[in-house]
């Protein structure tokens, strides 16, 4: 078996700020009847904080598992507003996003943080799904792979790239997140080959997922690239269809 079929596929649906306890009890519920799972394909969802328990409880006979979009990075104590890893493995997460661009802008993560994020999650008995990418600015002047690089080794130089063994990484280039741009084949696989390089003697373990704009109409081409291990999804997992198309797009 060479390295490309040792590593699973992985979908993760990350549902932002959107739904009400209505609307999840449908998606959940079209989620839980159209996917059943598939032996090298695995599913998740991070709904929002609050909807956590009644995805969890709504999940519970069901392949897909349950993460969250972002963890402080302390264990508990005085910060107001904020949730602990402990308290998202307690709801039963087994994943967690760090470092999404959103939060990298609108929150002002800085590297250092979403490498804090990192380790507090693999404290806590979380796989932590580390979002990198460049902007639009960043690929246009030619620094895309050195924004890159930098994120992924704040991280490593925290963690060390042992750690990596219990992680996913996704690329997500900042100018394709949401905006129905999408990096063309060329683009995600240099970038998701620089990745795994740069991961060294793990990189050739690690789910890299691509992240920016995937819908049913283009996962598979984005899949059948070889360092493409899946998708992180925005707007497409907010449809029970739409997703669990793509998840069926990951078998191979
Ligand atoms: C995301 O927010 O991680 C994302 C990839 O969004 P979208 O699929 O909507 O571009």
């Amino acid at each position: 078996m060479n390295e490309r079929q040792r590593r699973r596929r992985l979908v993760v649906g990350n549902w932002k700020m959107n739904g009400s306890r209505a609307a999840n009890a449908g998606l959940l519920k079209g989620i839980t009847d159209l996917w059943s799972g598939h032996a090298n394909v695995d599913a998740a969802i991070c709904p929002p904080f609050v909807y956590l328990e009644q995805a969890s409880e709504a999940l519970a006979q069901s392949p897909v598992a349950l993460g969250a979009q972002t963890v402080n990075e302390h264990d508990a104590g005085a910060y107001t507003g904020e949730i602990a890893g402990s308290m998202l493995k307690d709801l039963g997460c087994r994943y967690v996003i760090v470092g999404h661009n959103e939060r990298r802008r609108m929150q002002s993560e800085t590297d250092a943080q979403v490498a804090d994020k990192f380790h507090a999650a693999q404290q806590a008995g979380l796989t932590p799904i580390l979002c990198v990418g460049e902007s639009e600015q960043e690929r246009e002047s030619g620094h895309a792979l050195e924004t890159i690089g930098r994120q992924l080794s704040t991280v490593v130089n925290r963690v060390g790239l042992q750690a990596f063994d219990k992680a996913v990484v996704a690329y997500e280039p900042v100018w394709a997140v949401g905006t129905g741009k999408t990096a063309t084949p060329e683009q995600a696989e240099e970038v998701h080959r620089f990745l795994r390089a740069e991961l060294g003697t793990v990189g050739g373990d690690v789910q890299i997922l691509y992240g920016g704009s995937v819908k049913p109409g283009n996962a598979k081409q984005l899949f059948a690239l070889p360092d493409i291990d899946g998708a992180l999804l925005g707007g497409a997992s907010l449809s029970a269809d739409d997703f669990v198309a793509i998840c069926k797009a990951a078998i191979e």
